[in-house]
């Protein structure tokens, strides 16, 4: 049964109320045991002291004198006839005392009556002295019985009071027992269930989002952590659609970066990418001393290859010269198109010899490796001008301005060509 932290202690007040009332009631019902316990006791105390009066009476006086004082036994006669009329409410055992006490006191008063009598006068010494032996002992019997009845009501007395002294400290150690067991039991659940909560906000924290586990059960901690373990699966959802999400824009951020570098026909390097790993290699040749040279090639006649067999073979060729180009060229260097049919390479540390040792080897292959159109081999060629990085270029653009002009020369000169500017002195 899942109950309230408020409904617990309310149990547990409730029945330190109850053993507390319990308490109170047992208080009561004793002291009122005790009041009647008290008034039979001085009720058999009242009878013994008036049997004791009469004893004495009789042992003083005698019984048989003319002058004896008839009044004053007939008033304390008349007294303990009325106590043994007027009892407090006995027990089963004194009231069977109380019985046998007023059979006596009739058996008192008739013997009384009968010494007293005229008659007696005339009796023996040894009757006289017998009667008044048989009164003594029936005041004695009397006396006996007030002071048995004195005597249990003594003993109910005592019995009452151990009994309530008992009973006070067994309530008393209950309800004790009770609240400490209440408040235990309390401090034991909040202490464990806020440990429990405080270790799933730190597990939280670190990116463990697991669910709250909690090991007592009530209404107020039970909510939290069922608010607790929601809000948890939410925040678990949005961190993987987050890390997804993450995932998905690297991707295609990367797709554009690639896209944004990349010229979608001949799939080399476009202008942009040439521009940007050209200026790089051009500042890194400036700082390091180092050398660098560009390759400007232009596709000779291609709009005669357009005219000829079509814009769609011709975009062929222009994947076919980069294919070729790319297969020349050492992992360093740099292919890209830098506009319709014309493409740069960038070779960092090379020189003039070396471009031009490049450039042969892709005119070679080109010309070796021709496309097909309807069976028929079509060949194409490439004007190549080349330039070396020199003191004079102040600027990319300066470099590649040297290697277009180089490219126009070779065109100039007949094309499938390759010129070199400045002119080294090596053609
Ligand atoms: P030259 O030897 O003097 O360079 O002659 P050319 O015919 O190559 O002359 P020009 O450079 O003026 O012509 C280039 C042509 O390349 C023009 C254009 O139609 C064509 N071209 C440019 N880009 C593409 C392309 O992406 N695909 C195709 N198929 N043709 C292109
Ligand atoms: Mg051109
Ligand atoms: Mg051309």
């Amino acid at each position: 049964m899942n109950i309230s932290l408020l409904q617990r202690i309310f149990f547990f007040a409730l029945s330190c109320c109850f053993l507390f009332v319990l308490l109170v009631g047992s208080v009561i019902w004793s002291s009122q045991s005790l009041d009647l316990a008290f008034s039979r006791d001085n009720y058999g105390q009242q009878l013994t002291n008036q049997t004791n009066k009469l004893k004495q009476l009789v042992a003083n006086d005698n019984i048989y004198d003319s002058n004896y004082s008839l009044h004053q036994w007939q008033s304390l006669q008349l007294k303990l006839t009325s106590l043994l009329k007027l009892s407090p409410n006995l027990t089963v055992q004194q009231h069977t005392i109380q019985i046998s006490l007023q059979s006596q006191n009739e058996s008192l008063k008739s013997l009384f009556t009968l010494i007293n009598k005229n008659k007696l006068k005339h009796a023996s010494e040894a009757i006289k002295k017998h009667l008044k032996a048989r009164l003594m002992i029936q005041l004695e019997a009397i006396r006996s019985d007030s002071l048995q009845l004195s005597a249990i009501a003594k003993k109910d007395i005592y019995n009452t009071m151990e009994s309530e002294a008992l009973f006070i400290i067994s309530v008393s150690i209950a309800s004790i027992l009770a609240l400490l067991l209440g408040a235990f039991s309390l401090t034991n659940i909040v202490r464990k269930s806020l440990n429990e909560v405080k270790r799933a906000f730190e597990e939280n924290s670190g990116g463990d989002y697991q669910k709250i586990k909690l090991s007592h059960h009530s209404q107020e901690f039970d909510s939290i952590a069922e608010a607790f373990n929601h809000m948890n699966e939410k925040l678990s959802e949005s961190t993987v659609s987050l890390t997804m999400m993450k995932k998905i824009v690297e991707d295609r951020t990367h797709v554009l970066e690639q896209l944004s570098n990349t010229d979608p026909l001949t799939k080399v390097a476009n202008r942009r990418a040439l521009f940007e790993r050209a200026n790089m290699e051009f500042s890194r040749a400036i700082r390091n001393k180092s050398k660098l040279t560009l390759l400007l090639l232009d596709c000779d006649l291609f709009k005669k290859v357009n005219d000829e067999f079509g814009h769609l073979f011709g975009d062929e060729v222009l994947t076919h010269i980069c294919k070729i180009c790319d297969q020349e060229i050492r992992d360093i260097d740099f292919l890209a198109r830098y506009g319709g049919e014309e493409f740069i390479i960038v070779l960092p540390n090379c020189d003039i010899a070396g471009g031009i040792e490049t450039a042969n080897r892709i005119q070679h292959s080109l010309a070796k490796h021709c496309l097909s159109m309807d069976g028929k081999a079509i060949s194409v060629t490439l004007s190549i001008g080349i330039c070396m990085l020199n003191e004079q270029h102040k600027s990319l653009d300066e470099l590649i301005n040297d290697a277009d002009k180089a490219m126009y020369l070779a065109k100039e000169n007949g094309r499938n060509r390759i010129e070199v500017l400045p002119s080294p002195n090596l053609h």
